[in-house]
């Protein structure tokens, strides 16, 4: 069976993530997402808006073009988590492709909302659950099969598609957590028996690679939270914290170790209310009955007009704008713009890691420096990262033993670190290690 690659986006970038595996007739693709940074430079565009062709030439959703040199039908469209670098653009782009979107239900919630907010494009393909284990016949004689994953949104899955050339597995996104928060940790098992099956092929996800160690487990960074928290048990002020809205894992701890300091949490922006709604509403996380969640603009006011007058020390603003994007909750409080005032000696608590990419590197630093200037105190980096870092990548190429390995969801200069580490496993650059960019095809056996 004729077996080859279509590497769409996020060979070039971290972002607008999209592969294209054809195994004979059968067509599966792998994410379609969005590059946050190439919409957030224009501050006033409004991609909902756009035409799909001007949003390419952005560089803000994958060039798909190349995808009219894949001979074969399209059968499932597969994002493997809810993350908008993997998701973003299906509302985009899915309806050009006459095929479901088969996710896990966490996924799929979020995808469907997508598609909702930015109706124009008419997205309308059938929308198909399958959970971490779940397997579905594609055509005749493949197979995708969902193995759980942990990552830094609930939910997570690495598909892998079996044919009779040996198995394709799409490795992003995520690390190997035994200790996870929420969920079930990594199923390095299933991925070992695979990896004994035979692999024709692994895609992996090169965020971190380069770093030394292992990535920690997420009850790394909830210790640490608890240790920040616990220690301004005392502080009669304001407490803020922000975090990555869809790290449902991260915002359940904070909402425990407010109410553990005495303070009553409460969740404010309209991303915090999006996906903390959606997981509570879905039965992935048990957040108490009398947790309050905001999000328009107006009611978010209200709370802080009430926040102000039943007094700081009461509560516990969980808000949006770990990146100081510039409209986010975190930085209009910078900005002085809402009803919530900052006192000398106020703590800020920062569970989250400055993305490092220019846009966000500048923002964060002006958004701190207007905290730091009302007399705020910033806790910075509680965090642990989602991606796995050189050891993980060793494990999995371990567990795997890939025939051929394509590095993915970094620039050249990241997939450098990787190709060194590859070649450890007998892999080679030119033959079956295949360092590749934007919009190319691999044709991997003919
Ligand atoms: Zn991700």
């Amino acid at each position: 069976m004729e077996i080859e690659i279509a590497t769409i986006g996020g060979y070039e970038e971290v972002g607008r993530q999209m592969t294209a595996v054809r195994a004979g007739d059968d067509v599966v693709v792998f994410d379609m997402g969005l590059n946050l940074s190439k919409v957030l430079i224009h501050d006033n565009v409004e991609t909902e808006r756009m035409h799909s062709l001007d949003l390419i030439d952005m560089g803000a959703i994958p060039d798909d073009r190349v995808m009219s040199e894949l001979e074969g039908d399209v059968k499932a469209i597969v994002p493997t988590h809810g993350h908008l670098d993997h998701i973003g653009a299906i509302s985009k782009l899915a309806h050009r492709y006459d095929a479901p979107i088969v996710a896990t239900p966490f996924t799929i919630e979020l995808v469907k909302q997508q598609i909702k907010s930015e109706e124009k494009f008419g997205v309308q393909n059938d929308l198909v659950k399958m959970e971490a284990g779940g397997r579905m016949a594609i055509g005749d004689e493949n197979e995708l099969e969902f193995v759980n994953v942990t990552h830094s949104i609930i939910d997570a899955i690495n598909p892998v598609l079996h044919t009779p050339e040996g198995a394709i597995v799409y490795g992003l996104d995520k690390r190997m957590d035994h200790d996870p928060v929420l969920g079930d940790p990594i199923d390095m098992e299933r991925f070992r028996e695979i990896g004994r099956e035979g692999v024709l092929c692994y895609i992996e996800d090169c965020t971190n690679t380069g770093k030394k160690g292992r990535t920690p487990s997420e009850s790394v960074a909830r210790r640490h939270l608890k240790d920040a928290m616990y220690s301004m048990e005392d502080y009669d002020g304001g407490i803020v914290a922000t975090t990555f809205s869809s790290h449902i894992a991260r915002v359940k701890s904070l909402v425990e170790f407010a109410d553990d300091i005495g303070r009553q949490p409460v969740l404010l922006g309209r991303s915090m209310e999006k996906y903390s709604g959606t997981a509570e509403r879905l039965d992935f996380v048990d957040f108490p009955d009398d947790l309050g969640m905001y999000g328009h603009r107006k009611s978010v006011d209200r709370t802080f007009k009430r926040i102000m007058n039943e007094g700081k020390e009461n509560f516990l603003p969980i808000v949006t704008g770990h990146q100081g994007e510039p409209r986010a909750m975190l930085t209009r409080m910078g900005r002085g713009e809402t009803p919530y005032e900052l006192d000398e000696g106020d703590k800020v608590i920062f569970s989250a890691r400055v993305i490092p990419e220019p846009t966000n590197e500048g923002q964060r630093y002006q958004s701190e420096k207007l905290l730091r200037m009302q007399g705020a105190r910033i806790y910075d980096e509680i965090h642990v990262s989602g991606h796995l870092r050189e050891e993980g990548h060793y494990e999995m190429l371990d567990a795997l033993q890939p025939e051929n390995v394509i590095p993915a969801h970094q620039d050249m200069q990241g997939f450098a670190p990787y190709v060194d580490l590859a070649e450890k496993f007998g892999l080679s650059v030119g033959e079956n290690l295949h360092v590749t960019r934007n919009g190319k095809l691999i044709q991997l056996v003919e």
